[in-house]
This record gives structure tokens, C-alpha cells and sequence, in this order.
């Protein structure tokens, strides 16, 4: 496979900077026909305010109108395949070649695609948990749950609260132990690899400044300028999809080269 420049130079770095970490947003799933709702213009958020109707407070106010939006959030999710960029990373751990990988998506691709090790700071539609008793729920299931309540709220069939997707909503606190294994990747990392990540939510955008405090690099692969820009060892704008794959091809030849 033809790769570009920008790939062979990302594969290098990466092949030089070991251990390597990655950090993923929105911008990997869009190939896999997920919007980033972040930019304008597509689907799902432009017809409501995330920050109104995934927030913890109209979850707990309203879960009925709550779950009239996230059913749809989990109707779009929940078939979407992992794409080339996804498999790429997960091709790089299976060669020893990435530690893991911390996510700000809920999508669950990395996990779908062969990555071991992924840390999903802002949680997963994988479960619903009830906050009243700590009972989680597949994904199907409460999806089974929300199809046979009359008001197409999820319930706990314990204590009858109402579930809630074990996702981080607007006006909650990170998970403390995925936050803590992020970071402790990151310090630990020569490199970390940022993917699809505009890198303006805190506290995840400060992880690659752990890094690069403790000495390691910083590579940057997305579309458009970050406020970490001029802290990084190198930035691809490039399609992360052909770029990972690229990656990808480039160790594939320069281990062939050696021998
Ligand atoms: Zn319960």
C-alpha cells in the first residue's frame, strides 16, 4: 500500500517513542458515519442543545424526555462498525507498539475493532447503571427495557429508578479510576498519539501536557488548529483513516527493510 509522507513520518516517530499512547475524539468515528456534534451542520445535535438534554440535571428532572433524545443517540450508535483508523490501532498494540488507547467516545469501535486496552473516560452506551442501586444493564437489553415501557424509560427491575446510560453527561464528574489509568498512561508514555481530538475538553486535554512533563512527545493527527499545536513533536491534518493505515504500511515496510 502507497502511503504519504506525513504517514511514514508519524510511523517513525512513533516507532522511536515507545511506549506510545493513544488519545481519541469524535474526528476518528466520522469515517465510521458518526457525526462530531461539535461541528455544525450534522444530524442529531443540530435539531437539539446537547448541553440542555444530555445533562444530568434533565435526566433526573425528566428522564422520560431525557430518554425520548438518548434512545435515539443509542438507535444511531448501535450499529456502527469501527473503520480503518479504529483497526490501525489496534493493529499497533497487537505489535506491541501502543500501550493503549484513552477515548472520549462512547461508541465502543476501539473495543469492536481489536484494542485490548482502552480507557473510556467519558464512559460507553455499552451499559445503563441505576444510581440508586448500582445494577448495570447491557446495551440490548435496556434497549429491550425502552421498547417495552409506555413511557420508553429504561428501568431497574430491582428497585424501579430509572437507568441511565453509563456516559458521562454534561454536569458530571469524569469516572475517577478510567481518569486515573488515563493518566497514568500518559506520564508513563513517550508518546502520546492524539486522533480525531480538537483537545479543548477539559480535564482529558490536559493528558498529553502529562507527557510531554515528564519528558515524552506529543503527535497530533486532526483536522483543524488545537490549543496544543506548537507543543507537539509533529501534526498531521491529513484523513486519520488514510494516515493510520498509512502508519500502518510504513512499519510493515521498515520492518521488512530490517531484515
Ligand atoms: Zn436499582
Amino acid at each position: 500500500m502507497a502511503y504519504s509522507d506525513e504517514a511514514a513520518k508519524l510511523a517513525e516517530l512513533i516507532e522511536a517513542a515507545q511506549p506510545a499512547v493513544a488519545l481519541t475524539g469524535a474526528g476518528i468515528s466520522v469515517p465510521s458515519g458518526i457525526p462530531d456534534f461539535r461541528s455544525p451542520g450534522t444530524g442529531l445535535w443540530e435539531r437539539v442543545n446537547p448541553f440542555e438534554v444530555a445533562h444530568i440535571d434533565a435526566f433526573r428532572r425528566d428522564p422520560r424526555r431525557f430518554w425520548q433524545f438518548y434512545s435515539q443517540r443509542f438507535a444511531t450508535l448501535r450499529d456502527k462498525k469501527p473503520n480503518g483508523a479504529h483497526y490501525a490501532l489496534a493493529e499497533l498494540e497487537r505489535r506491541g507498539l501502543l500501550a493503549g488507547v484513552i477515548t472520549q467516545n462512547i461508541d465502543r469501535l476501539h473495543s469492536q475493532a481489536g484494542s485490548k486496552e482502552v480507557v473510556e473516560v467519558h464512559g460507553s452506551i455499552a451499559r445503563c447503571r441505576c444510581l440508586a442501586c448500582g445494577l448495570t444493564v447491557p446495551l440490548e437489553e435496556a434497549i429491550a427495557l425502552i421498547e417495552g415501557d409506555p413511557e420508553g424509560v429504561p428501568r431497574c427491575h430491582r428497585c424501579n429508578a430509572p437507568l441511565k446510560p453509563d456516559v458521562v453527561l454534561f454536569g458530571e464528574l469524569l469516572p475517577l479510576a478510567a481518569f486515573a489509568r488515563a493518566e497514568a498512561l500518559c506520564e508513563q508514555a513517550a508518546l502520546c498519539l492524539c486522533v480525531g481530538t480538537s483537545l479543548e475538553v477539559h480535564p482529558v486535554a490536559g493528558l498529553p501536557e502529562l507527557t510531554v512533563a515528564k519528558g515524552g512527545k506529543v503527535a497530533i493527527l486532526t483536522k483543524g488548529k488545537t490549543p496544543l499545536d506548537d507543543l507537539a513533536a509533529l501534526k498531521v491534518e491529513g484523513d486519520v483513516e488514510e494516515v493510520l493505515k498509512g502508519v500502518v504500511a510504513a512499519l510493515g515496510s521498515s520492518a521488512a527493510r530490517a531484515d
